[in-house]
């Protein structure tokens, strides 16, 4: 669920795919439920692209954020769970195969999580898990793919994630024994923060893709602010996802571009966007819509002022109507970078 829109909604707003949690989805509804509707995709009503992930990320969040107790060996993570404390185990098969229920058009290998501040020698073991990890991965999509009888046409792809941390070797070594081993697209994960400016650090981001064959599918998982988008596309990232324009939007934080019509190319990094705070008191009797020069269900219907109103009174609406608005923003910006 994309918080408070349908897929109706995304569709309009002309959102092209989604990014779906395979761990939630594996507990509720459950893999049962989701198969009586052929998967995901049926069961959301949704036509577009569905890429799920590992799950690893939540099952790494539960021993590394949440103190449980678990492990992480080459087999795969083990981790306590429920009252009973019951020891569970959750490996690159598994991952695999809750996918495969969830029926996404994108898989995604289970990766070793790094974490920022990792010493070498702690990257250089995720690094190899991560390698020996992806192999398996695609031992079982394999044998998935021919249990279920799909087409190279019909099949899902299979995507797997670089690590190395802001070792560039690594990050090297990773990629190159990653493209041995063959995949449809390719992610990158860890901390790609530079510590320096607080900020995606864009070099490293250069680096990776360049890694990359170009001929596969480059996913810059979790990127980005609508300026990393326009820097990361350059470099040839393809697909992106990322919370902030959903979550900016429940924080009355909206995007408008500064351009009309907007022309990407011309303007300066930083500049061709700015955002408004739709609580702002000088809101209130504002007669013009957000964006005049936006499509989308906000702009084409509803004044500045009906919006800040809809968040003064906290209706539900709100979120709606800024959600929209901000997912319209970033597909508009993608459909200017590939003018
Ligand atoms: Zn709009």
């Amino acid at each position: 669920v994309t918080k408070s829109l349908d897929s109706q909604d995304l569709l309009e707003a002309h959102v092209e795919g989604v990014v779906v949690n395979s761990y939630h989805l594996a507990s509720e509804p459950g893999l049962a439920t989701l198969g009586r509707f052929n998967g995901v995709k049926g069961f959301m009503n949704f036509p577009g692209l569905v890429v799920s992930d590992s799950g690893g990320w939540q099952v790494f969040s539960l021993i590394y954020r949440n103190n449980i107790p678990g492990d992480i060996t080459d087999a795969g993570v083990v981790f306590t769970v429920g009252s009973a404390q019951k020891k569970q185990m959750f490996t690159p098969e598994d991952s695999i195969r809750v996918q495969f229920g969830i029926n996404s058009d994108i898989v995604v290998c289970l990766d070793d999580f790094t974490p920022p501040n990792a010493s070498q020698e702690k990257i250089r073991e995720s690094v190899e898990r991560t390698i020996l990890w992806a192999s398996r991965c695609k031992a079982a999509f394999l044998r998935l793919v021919a249990e279920k009888g799909y087409s190279e046409q019909t099949r899902p792809l299979l995507m797997a994630v670089i690590h190395g941390g802001w070792r560039r070797e690594l990050r090297k070594f990773c990629a190159e024994e990653l493209v041995k081993i063959g995949f449809d697209a390719f992610g990158f994960g860890g901390y790609l923060i530079d510590d320096s400016t607080g900020k995606l650090d864009l070099e490293l981001l250069k680096f990776i893709a360049d890694l990359i064959p170009h001929d596969k599918i480059k996913f810059a998982l979790g990127v980005g602010s609508p300026a990393d988008i326009v820097q990361c596309f350059h470099m040839g990232w393809q697909i992106f996802d990322c919370t902030l324009p959903t979550r900016d939007a429940r924080h009355k934080r909206l995007y408008v571009f500064t351009g009309s019509p907007i022309r990407i190319n011309d303007v300066h990094y930083a500049d061709f966007y700015k955002y408004v705070y739709i609580n702002r008191n000088v809101f209130k009797n504002d007669e013009i819509p957000v964006d005049p020069t936006c499509d989308c269900a906000l702009c084409k219907n509803y004044s500045k002022a009906y919006l800040h109103h809809l968040f003064k009174i906290n209706d539900t609406l709100a979120f709606r109507l800024a959600t929209i608005h901000n997912l319209r923003f970033y597909t508009r910006l993608i459909e200017c970078l590939r003018q």
